[in-house]
């Protein structure tokens, strides 16, 4: 079964060490080879800059791993950049689409031209915020009650220009219900149901469903703690538990998978790395139809970039 998957962290780390390979490095659990596995069509890498890196420095940060995305993901064969979501269609069989987001947009400050840069440089997905606050909006571990910053409704409105996804993942309540309104698209890139989970960086039923009548999607995210909540360790079944219960709030055609794979501490059982997502298909074969999980693993995001 062929994966879209919405959220790695590789390429902070490949900025972080020298000697890393995409190819094969046993520490990235998502090599090119295991997407290959794994049967990825399409990978979304998130550009993510940790907060211990000074503020002055992130922009170039930021840049790093585009050069790193560009010289070490992009050269290797089989791998095509997607620039144009239209691009997806004409994959063919053994090509893995890739594709850059940002999460976060605490690397711009207050410069809408850094934005373009990136943008410019092929960022489709736009997360508002990382954890903390911004010159743009509050993330998830900040006040839930503080809203956008006036410069978050420029950067929305650039972005809708530019016809960019916003990423709800790790914003604010307050920053959600106010984004929704303004933002052409928005997608939760890597988020699970709160009616299972209490956990901030997870979605409440409203949120899902307000998200949806939006035309947009949820992916769910693989870290045990937003599965179930304070644990380090969770089974494919309590994940799949997830996706039931988004599935019965708005219906499997916008359901999606968004890893985090190379941004996790801790791990789902027999789902530590790309190559065993073909693990949590076999799980989801025990309550869906080959055909319905086909609309999750990457039909049903298809569908939703045709629309654009
Ligand atoms: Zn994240």
């Amino acid at each position: 079964m062929k994966i879209i998957d919405l959220h790695c962290d590789v390429l902070n780390k490949l900025s972080l060490q020298d000697d890393m390979c995409f190819l094969n490095d046993s520490r990235l659990d998502s090599n090119f080879e295991r997407l290959k596995a794994g049967k990825i069509k399409v990978q979304v890498f998130a550009i993510f800059i940790h907060p211990n890196v000074p503020i002055e420095q992130r922009f170039d940060q930021a840049l790093l791993q585009i050069e790193v995305f560009k010289k070490l993901v992009l050269t290797t064969p089989g791998i095509v950049h997607i620039t144009n979501w239209q691009q997806v269609q004409v994959l063919q069989e053994d090509e893995i689409g890739a594709v850059l987001s940002l999460e976060g947009c605490d690397c711009i400050g207050k410069d809408l031209k850094k934005l373009e840069v990136l943008v410019n440089e092929g960022v489709k997905l736009v997360g508002l915020t990382w954890n903390y606050e911004n010159d743009v909006a509050y993330g998830t571990l900040e006040d839930p009650n503080k809203g956008l910053k006036p410069f978050g409704k420029e950067v929305i409105q650039y972005l809708n220009g530019r016809d960019v996804i916003l990423d709800v993942a790790h914003l604010n309540e307050q920053g959600f219900y106010e984004l929704l309104p303004l933002a052409k698209r928005v997608i939760a890139s890597h988020c699970n149901a709160r009616t299972l989970c209490n956990n901030a960086r997870n979605l409440s039923d409203e949120q899902v469903k307000l998200i949806v009548e939006k035309g947009g999607r949820i992916h769910v995210v693989f870290y045990p703690p937003f599965i179930d909540n304070e644990q380090e360790t969770a089974t494919v079944s309590q994940l799949v538990e997830h996706i039931n219960h988004l599935v019965n709030l708005v219906g499997i055609e916008h359901i999606g998978f968004g890893s985090d794979f190379d941004g996790m501490d801790f791990k789902v059982d027999s789902l530590t790395n790309a190559a065993q997502y073909q693990n949590l298909i076999k799980e989801l074969l025990k309550n869906y139809s080959h055909e319905e999980i086909k609309v999750m693993s990457h039909g049903g995001f298809e569908n939703y970039i045709l629309s654009f």
